[in-house]
């Protein structure tokens, strides 16, 4: 029959999309995409619910092209190899994944399916530039992120626009409706649906990735002044379109450069430089999910103490700002980027919690769980890792909460216990006079906690056990 075997991963989009292209100049396309209990079993829960979102959208694009999307569950090596034997296929095309485990995962794939004398082509889809491709002097890896972004840009002068949507998708002619799973058994969404409200926060899929785009555009001129304060719809929220591939950085940065130029479009293009600087840190240093890349902070003394973890992450410790950012992830899936650094360093450096406990917590929570990014931004906030904040630089929750949340706004959203404070005691309530406390129905240890540690002797804390490993 011949045609191709289209195996959708992190690219859930039709737009800019090398694989999709290379297929149809072969013929018929068979769009799949794999349940495969391995890969799931890595994924988080808010991650699970946006992936069901976005398959559903892609199913319904393709459907729009006179094709669907083909949703299948099981080992993705024995399922590639019975479709591309049933509908008679010639090849399987795919976007290259750069995740650890899926790079291990990829050569076990390629001995079983050479084997059966099935060819598979992988495309780069989901970065500017590959990984491997910026390079120092000397051929090695960036651990630095500004002369890693300013080498990225010099290659980026060979820039390929982005690819068209195609039109028509024509499939396999062999009907395959019946061997699609339906959504209700694909087992993403949780038993229990906590996940209504969350998803009342996203649209998902392409189209909404690109709806959303064009807004932030709307805005981006003033990106750089506004993306620090939390509670402006000051940036993109594309994080998660972009970690499930529902639009390339290549569109974006495409439509970005047709925007006038600005030195909003300017920083919100190195933020996007920041996502390939992460991907270039996993691919050169795949342990890093786990192990910090500055080998001092194994022996970093961290505190047994899960009842911390366990506040930090109910949004229960007492500072209104971390409060704030833990229930907005809880809430809706996300958090505003400044508040990420505050809240992963109060659990590091305050509470002196291990820096993979937060990554964890955020990996099962994010609707933009993304290993690379995630693990940037752990080993930044504890100081250990590429480009990282030093360690001896303690963001004081306080000092943060009244200058990025100066009119107290997001903490009165998040943490509505506190909305009658007046903003000079908003973020340091402890602080206030108990009239104060009393007219705003605040009680401290009541209906909103005591802080959880003292900010000056947690500061002290950590920097002793800094010191602690400068010593071994
Ligand atoms: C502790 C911590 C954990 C993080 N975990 C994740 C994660 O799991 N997934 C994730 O996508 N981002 C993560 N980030 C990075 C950043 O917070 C988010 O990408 C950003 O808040 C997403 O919001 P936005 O789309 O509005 O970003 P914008 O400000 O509009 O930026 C545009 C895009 O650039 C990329 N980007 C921006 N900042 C960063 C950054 N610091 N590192 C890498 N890429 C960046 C994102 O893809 C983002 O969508 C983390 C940051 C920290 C400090």
């Amino acid at each position: 029959m011949g045609g191709s075997l289209l195996w959708f991963r992190q690219d859930l989009r039709l737009a800019d999309h090398p694989a999709l292209v290379a297929a149809l100049q072969q013929g018929p396309v068979l769009p799949v995409y794999i349940l495969d209990p391995a890969v799931l079993a890595e994924r988080g829960a808010a991650s699970k619910v946006w992936l069901h979102h976005s398959l559903q959208a892609l199913d319904a694009a393709l459907q729009a092209r006179g094709n669907r999307l083909l949703v299948c569950a099981g080992d993705t090596a024995q399922q590639l190899q019975t479709l591309v034997q049933h509908y008679q296929l010639d090849q399987i095309v795919c976007q290259h994944d750069y995740t650890p485990a899926a790079r291990r995962h990829e050569k076990q794939l390629h001995q079983a399916l050479s084997a059966a004398g099935i060819a598979i082509r992988s495309f780069q889809h989901s970065l500017l530039l590959e990984p491997w491709q910026v390079k120092t002097k000397t051929g090695g890896p960036y651990k630095v992120f500004t002369p890693f972004w300013r080498n990225a840009q010099t290659l980026l002068a060979d820039f390929q626009p982005p690819l068209a949507t195609p039109e028509q998708i024509p499939g396999p002619q062999i009907q395959h409706s019946s061997a699609s799973l339906p959504p209700e058994d694909w087992g993403l969404l949780p038993t229990i649906r906590w996940d209504t409200g969350m998803m009342n926060h996203w649209q998902v899929g392409e189209a909404a990735a690109a709806d959303k785009l064009q807004a932030f555009f709307k805005v981006m001129t003033h990106y750089h002044s506004q993306r620090d304060l939390p509670d402006q719809a000051g940036t993109s929220q594309l994080s998660p379109h972009l970690h499930f591939g529902e639009i390339s950085p290549r569109q974006i940065w495409q439509a970005a450069m047709q925007q006038p130029e600005s030195e909003g479009r300017r920083i919100f293009l190195n933020e996007i430089g920041w996502r390939e600087f992460a991907y270039h840190v996993l691919w050169h240093f795949p342990d890093t999910p786990r192990e910090p890349l500055n080998a001092q902070f194994k022996a970093f003394p961290w505190a047994d103490k899960p009842q911390d973890l366990k506040a930090w992450q109910q949004g229960l410790t007492g500072y209104p700002i971390v409060d704030a950012g833990m229930r907005q992830l809880w809430r809706t899936g996300w958090m505003h980027n400044r508040v990420r650094m505050i809240v992963a360093s109060f659990l590091t450096k305050h509470l002196l919690q291990p820096w993979q406990s937060g990554a964890d917590w955020f990996w099962d929570t994010l609707v933009d769980a993304d290993l690379a990014s995630n693990t940037l931004g752990w080993q930044w906030a504890g100081g250990c890792g590429a480009d990282a904040a030093p360690y001896f630089r303690i963001f004081n929750p306080i000092t943060q909460g009244q200058k990025f949340d100066a009119q107290g706004q997001y903490v009165r959203r998040w943490v509505p216990e506190l909305a009658g404070l007046p903003d000079k005691w908003l973020h340091e309530p402890w602080e206030a006079p108990p009239l104060v406390l009393q007219a705003a129905g605040v009680q401290l240890g009541g209906n909103y906690p005591a802080p959880i540690i003292d900010h000056s002797f947690a500061r002290q804390r950590a920097l002793a056990a800094l010191a602690q490993i400068k010593k071994s």
